[in-house]
């Protein structure tokens, strides 16, 4: 048994060796490749219910890696979250849609928002409404035409810091989203304690629709918790017309998913756009 104990740590040690390497590897590959423009904004549509009209749009994040091809980013991320690189890729992120954002106000008429996501670490110890009045200020975006996509565990830390830059961010005119809502935590308490626009209801929610009696009901109730806050309601992963017909009959406005689109390299995305106006 002893032996076989110290086998087992010794394959852990391995083990956690080869992690630690891969890791430090791919930090070294994902700086690389946001120094060699291989990182690009793939753009989801987000509709309004029922007719199903653009309204705008999330960038989501690719790597268009040499070897592998696309990458989403549940594979580079994390690691870009530990080692703290997700500042930099965040602030290539955040440049990259403001400047499309310009480009789709130039193009398009109707109000069109861009909803980027943000990591905690974005927010702790790095001015990030700072850092947005300088990008903002660079590409002529508009604050109103950015909606910030941020997590209920980033509020539920409660921090002052990530309080007052959430302030900060909303006064300048950003719309700010909780994402995956109803995932993990319970507390809704923090609802009214942020400056929130917007409940993006969590896709896991709308999967078992509308078959599963208690989601159906969760949902529901989450649409009347936004509608007494005064909060704009987003479902996402909407797949089929049953769940999006569901969603606009219990006054859901908003919806994103593979029904309406999936997420579409830029040049795509704006042909899909062209075709909507
Ligand atoms: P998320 O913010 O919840 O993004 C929605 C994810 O759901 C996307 O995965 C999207 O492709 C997928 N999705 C959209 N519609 C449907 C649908 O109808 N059905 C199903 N099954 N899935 C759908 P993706 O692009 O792989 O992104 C994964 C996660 O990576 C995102 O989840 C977000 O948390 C994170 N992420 C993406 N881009 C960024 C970024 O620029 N910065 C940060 N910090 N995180 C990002
Ligand atoms: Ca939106
Ligand atoms: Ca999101
Ligand atoms: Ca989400």
């Amino acid at each position: 048994a002893k032996r076989q104990g110290r086998n087992n740590f010794q394959f852990y040690a391995e083990e956690l060796a080869v992690q630690v390497s891969d890791r430090t590897a791919m930090e070294g590959a994902l700086r690389k490749a946001l120094g060699n423009g291989e990182l690009e904004l793939y753009y989801q549509p987000q509709v309004a219910l029922p007719a199903g009209r653009i309204v705008g749009a999330e960038a989501l994040l690719r790597w268009r890696h040499p070897q592998e091809g696309i990458m989403t980013p549940d594979r580079f991320i994390p690691i870009a979250e530990e080692t703290g690189l997700i500042r930099d890729l965040g602030h290539w992120v955040l440049t990259t849609a403001c400047r499309r954002a310009v480009y789709w106000h130039r193009t398009v008429d109707s109000p069109f928002k861009v909803a980027v996501n943000l990591s905690t670490r974005q927010f702790v110890r790095n001015d990030l409404p700072g850092e947005l009045q300088r990008i903002v200020q660079d590409t002529g975006c508009r604050p109103e035409w950015l909606e910030l996509e941020i997590t209920e565990s980033l509020l539920l830390g409660n921090d002052a810091e990530v309080g007052a830059a959430l302030e900060e961010l909303h006064d300048m005119g950003f719309a700010i989203s909780i994402d995956d809502f109803g995932t993990g935590y319970s507390a809704l308490s923090y609802l009214n304690r942020f400056p929130l626009d917007q409940i993006k209801i969590d896709r896991s929610f709308i999967q078992g629709f509308p078959a599963d009696r208690e989601k159906v009901e969760l949902v529901k109730a989450i649409i009347s918790i936004a509608g007494a806050l005064q909060l704009e309601v987003i479902a996402e992963g909407v797949e089929t017309s049953h769940q999006a017909e569901y969603l606009h009959a219990q006054g859901c406005r908003l919806a994103q998913g593979h029904l309406f689109g999936r997420p579409l390299p830029q040049d795509r995305f704006e042909r899909l756009l062209a075709g909507n106006a």
